[in-house]
C-alpha cells in the first residue's frame, strides 16, 4: 500500500502517544478520561485511528494539548499499548521522548474475571500481579485466577 502521510493537529505544547495499536486508542482515551478532560478544558485532543506504522503495521496516535501523563495513567497506557512511545512537546518540538514500562502490579483498574472473586461481590479494589508480558497476563492478588487476552476488561474511570 502507498504510505500515506500522516497529519494529524500538530501541538505546541502536551503529549503525544505514538505507536498504539490499531483500534486501542479510544480505549485509552477513555481510561484516561481523555473526552471529559477535552470537553473542560478546550484544549484540543486529537485521536488518529489506523495510521501506517513501520514497526506494527496499523497504530493509534493520541495528541492531547497542555496534558502530561501521570504515574497511574503512564501504567494504564503500559498496559493497554506495551510498546507505544510517550513524548512530552513544549514550543511545538519534542523535548523528552520515551517507551512506556509494563507495570509490575496493576491496581484497581481492572475488573477480575472471577465471577466468584471477591472484588466482584464487596467493596475489595482489585489488585493484580503482571505474570507475563506477551500476551499479558494478570493474575488477581485475591482469588489468583490467571487471565490475558480479551479477558482483560478494564473500568471505566473518567479520572486517576
Ligand atoms: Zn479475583
Amino acid at each position: 500500500m502507498k504510505q500515506r502521510p500522516i497529519t494529524i493537529a500538530k501541538i505546541q505544547r502536551g503529549t503525544v502517544i505514538d505507536h498504539i495499536p490499531a483500534g486501542h486508542a479510544f480505549l485509552i482515551s477513555q481510561m484516561l478520561g481523555l473526552n471529559a478532560l477535552a470537553r473542560e478544558t478546550g484544549d484540543i485532543m486529537a485521536i488518529g485511528v489506523n495510521f501506517e506504522s513501520a514497526s506494527i503495521k496499523r497504530k493509534d496516535i493520541i495528541k492531547v494539548e497542555n496534558f502530561s501523563l501521570t504515574r497511574d495513567m503512564l501504567n494504564v497506557v503500559a498496559l493497554i499499548a506495551p510498546h507505544a512511545t510517550v513524548s512530552r512537546i513544549a514550543d511545538g518540538v519534542v523535548i523528552e521522548k520515551h517507551k512506556v514500562e509494563v507495570p509490575t502490579h496493576v491496581g484497581d483498574i481492572v475488573i477480575c474475571p472471577d465471577s466468584f472473586c471477591i472484588t466482584n461481590h464487596e467493596e475489595v479494589p482489585g489488585k493484580f500481579l503482571v505474570v507475563a508480558h506477551d500476551p499479558l497476563t494478570l493474575m488477581c492478588h485475591y482469588c489468583e485466577t490467571e487471565f490475558f487476552g480479551p479477558l482483560i476488561k478494564y473500568k471505566e474511570k473518567t479520572s486517576l
